[in-house]
């Protein structure tokens, strides 16, 4: 079986979690702030990180800093892993949904200032945009910036798939448009700690909000309490937050990993690139990255004859070739038509659902991998 994401996990990586096994600290210790300084590094500076035991949870943080709660609204892409809008619901907010664009499959920005204009007319507009880099793709996030200047909500990137991107020459997590930014560590993205997750943000308040919630809202720096510290034992409580610590074994080996980013990277490149090749006689719908960006590649989309569709999935599966599907539109899952959701309201989402199939994609894949890939594809279609 070729399946369609795998991690690759070197010498390397088995040894800097086994030395932190040995070592004083496996949670709360020196290897978490190192994490953080590669992420740093990787989004080319003026940023801090903050590292969380999952992209779930670093997407809830972000939401918590940036103050979402009841009565707020937070927008997302229907074509998304359910994380992204679940966040804003643990805050107590609604979400709403902005269809995709049928060439890019990211946000519509045309459909985001759409709606922007509408929520303004209704007096309803959102608190937080959050956009998804789908497949590592960067959305276009100077125009996203410039509508969030012009209507005031707040940014925050779902770039889960996107880490080693870049848009307008700049390392995606930097922020440029941007509140925070957020990467996922789940073993099927492109560098993996296991479980984890990251956010970014330029804000050092942000920052700071973000290292409170992440530890049950406990701080020890006398500055944000609300009065003298009783001795050098004392910490206060001063929000309720969470236990959402990466450990130490997890960040060793995101360390680690963070050292083959760029490896990965062009591994992921080159076998797009292939993919491109090898799929011009077939026809299929090819991704589309804007041309002042570069994906990351995390996965790569096809969409095929809606009509297809399911026949071409499994025999994809019977010939051993593990294709996927990115994403069932998040309204249209049954919790979120009870909050009220109808996916018929994003019909470009619904068009890209019923067509899309993600082929593997993963740096251990050869290319004679990725050649089978599409003689299979060729002959079941
Ligand atoms: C994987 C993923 C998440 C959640 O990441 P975890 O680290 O598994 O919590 C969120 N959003 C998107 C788009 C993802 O693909």
């Amino acid at each position: 079986m070729i399946p369609y994401g795998r991690q690759s996990i070197n010498q390397d990586d088995i040894d800097a979690v086994v030395e932190v096994l040995r070592s004083d600290f496996l949670t709360q210790g020196p290897m978490v702030p190192r994490f953080e300084s590669a992420i740093v590094a990787q989004c080319g500076g003026g940023v801090e990180a903050v590292a969380a035991n999952s992209a779930t949870s670093a997407l809830h943080l972000a939401c918590m800093a940036l103050d979402v709660g009841p009565g707020d609204v937070v927008w997302t892409s229907p074509i998304t892993f359910v994380a992204s809008s679940n966040s804003a619901l643990y805050c107590g907010a609604d979400v709403d949904f902005v269809d995709v664009d049928p060439l890019t499959w990211n946000m519509s920005v045309e459909a985001l200032a759409t709606k922007l204009a509408d929520a303004e007319v209704h007096g309803r507009l959102p608190k937080v945009v959050m956009p998804v880099h789908l497949c590592g793709q960067p959305c276009d996030m100077a125009a996203i910036g410039a509508l969030a200047h012009r209507y005031g909500f707040k940014v925050v990137e779902d770039a889960s798939h996107a880490i080693g991107g870049s848009y307008g020459g700049a390392p995606v997590g930097n922020c440029a448009y941007s509140d925070i930014t957020v990467f996922s560590f789940h073993p099927v993205k492109i560098v993996t700690t296991a479980e984890g997750g990251v956010a970014t943000t330029r804000d050092p308040a942000l920052a700071e909000r973000l290292r409170l919630f992440r530890s049950h809202g406990l701080t020890r720096n006398p500055d944000e309490m609300e009065w003298e510290p009783d001795g050098p034992w004392y910490y206060q409580q001063v929000a309720l937050g969470y236990n959402y610590r990466m450990t130490e074994l997890q960040a060793a080996l995101g360390v680690s990993q963070m050292t083959r980013l760029d490896e990965f990277i062009a591994r992921r490149r080159q076998l797009a690139a292939l993919y491109d090749r090898l799929l011009e006689a077939v026809p299929v719908l090819k991704p589309h990255v804007l041309p002042n960006a570069q994906s990351a590649w995390h996965l790569y989309v096809v969409r095929v004859d809606a009509a297809r569709r399911r026949a071409l999935f499994e025999a994809m599966r019977a010939a051993d070739i593990g294709v996927n599907v990115h994403y069932i539109p998040v309204p249209s899952q049954p919790f979120y038509r009870r909050l009220g959701h109808d996916p018929a309201h994003y019909p470009n989402a619904q068009a890209y659902y019923a067509e899309c199939i993600s082929i593997p994609l993963y740096y251990g894949m050869t290319d004679q991998d990725a050649q089978a890939v599409v003689t299979a594809l060729q002959r079941s279609l």
